[in-house]
């Protein structure tokens, strides 16, 4: 059994990732809060033995193999390389850092004290993302040309809070929302991002200077053009994710969830094919893979991943700024 500590007293961590961790046979031994009473009251609704305000405390547990890092993005860092030092294993949220060099710290941390750092992209486990990825890889469409990521929604009641109005936290939709459609067309295209164009909108529901939506399109490897929007502010609309070919298109419907949900069809001269998607667990899925990362190969999203889709959303966020077009600039 791994044993794990939870960073965070989050509600990602309440809504999936504790079920996913005990579905996958880990055992949470220790919840962290920077406030005593939620810490307490977390780990009593939660079933876990100790909460503590101090991360050395955690850290220290020798019972703990590997943590979870789920509080606001700008602790990630000074955590992540905490509990690397500390000999843990690391499955940290999305976007790793607030910065390219403060992920690439995290992931030199991880590397020095040979742990694993896996990013929490958690859509690699779902198994419409997998369909569409092995479709193109196998030539299903012919030669990809372009991509459309529909992942703008609204933001549930219940997390109106730092998304919204702590831009030092990593509020804003771009770091919440596009790292994702990075990384899932990263995923399926097999091809690294190149540059990026961008509009954004602060449409009423983020402070003044945050976007709560972004359209962009994004130059992939080999010429293909990815279009993307995200939002918060989108209450009447499904998501999607969609690969058109020259010899075909992959149209993924409701695909950009945490729910084991949605369809993909293949749609060729042939007509069309619905490509079957099982429904397993998506973040359990991500709990499997990193528990058997460590002790052999690679989590579903590792450091590097991390690192491109945190690049590719800071030039999205340049490219809002600027209005010109912005190079993708990883340094890997
Ligand atoms: P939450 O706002 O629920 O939690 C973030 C932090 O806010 C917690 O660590 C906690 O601090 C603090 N907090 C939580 N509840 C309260 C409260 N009632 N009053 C005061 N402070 C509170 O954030 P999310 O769970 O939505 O997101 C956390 C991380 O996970 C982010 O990095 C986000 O980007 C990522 N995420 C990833 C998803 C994925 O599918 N991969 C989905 C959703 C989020 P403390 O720990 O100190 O108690």
């Amino acid at each position: 059994t791994v044993g794990w500590g939870l960073i965070g007293a989050s509600t990602i961590a309440r809504e999936w990732v504790i079920d996913a961790i005990r579905a996958a046979d880990g055992k949470i031994l220790s919840v962290m809060s920077s406030h005593f009473e939620r810490a307490r009251k977390y780990a009593a609704e939660n079933g876990i033995e100790n909460s503590t305000t101090d991360l050395n405390d955690l850290l220290s547990n020798a019972d703990i193999d590997a943590v979870y890092i789920s509080t606001t993005n700008e602790l990630h860092r000074d955590q992540a390389v905490a509990a690397a030092r500390a000999g843990k294993h690391i499955l940290c949220e999305k976007p790793l850092a607030m910065s390219v060099q403060d992920a690439k710290a995290m992931a030199d941390a991880a590397a020095s004290a040979g742990v694993v750092l896996a990013t929490n992209h958690h859509l690699r486990n779902s198994a419409a993302h997998t369909a569409i990825r092995e479709a193109v890889a196998a030539g299903k469409i012919g030669r990809p040309l372009s991509a459309r990521v529909f992942h703008a929604g609204y933001l549930p009641m219940h997390l109106h809070g730092w998304r919204l109005d702590n831009p030092s936290a990593g509020g804003g939709a771009i770091l919440d929302l596009t790292v994702h459609d990075v990384d899932a067309l990263r995923y399926v295209l097999g091809r690294n991002p190149t540059e990026v164009v961008a509009f954004a909108q602060s449409g009423g529901m983020t402070r003044e200077g945050l976007e709560d939506a972004v359209m962009g399109v994004i130059r992939f490897e080999d010429g293909v053009i990815a279009q993307f929007h995200d939002g918060f502010t989108t209450k009447f609309v499904e998501t999607g994710l969609e690969v058109h070919g020259t010899e075909g298109s992959l149209v993924g419907r409701n695909v950009m969830t945490q729910r084991p949900v949605g369809t993909v069809v293949l749609r060729t001269a042939d007509g069309d094919k619905n490509l079957p998607v099982d429904g397993s667990n998506i973040y359990e899925g991500v709990v499997r893979t990193f528990h058997a990362a460590m002790n052999e190969g690679s989590p579903s999203a590792t450091a590097e991943d991390g690192i491109w889709s945190l690049a590719t959303a800071l030039a999205v966020k340049r490219a809002v700024a600027t209005g010109a077009a912005v190079k993708v600039e990883t340094g890997l």
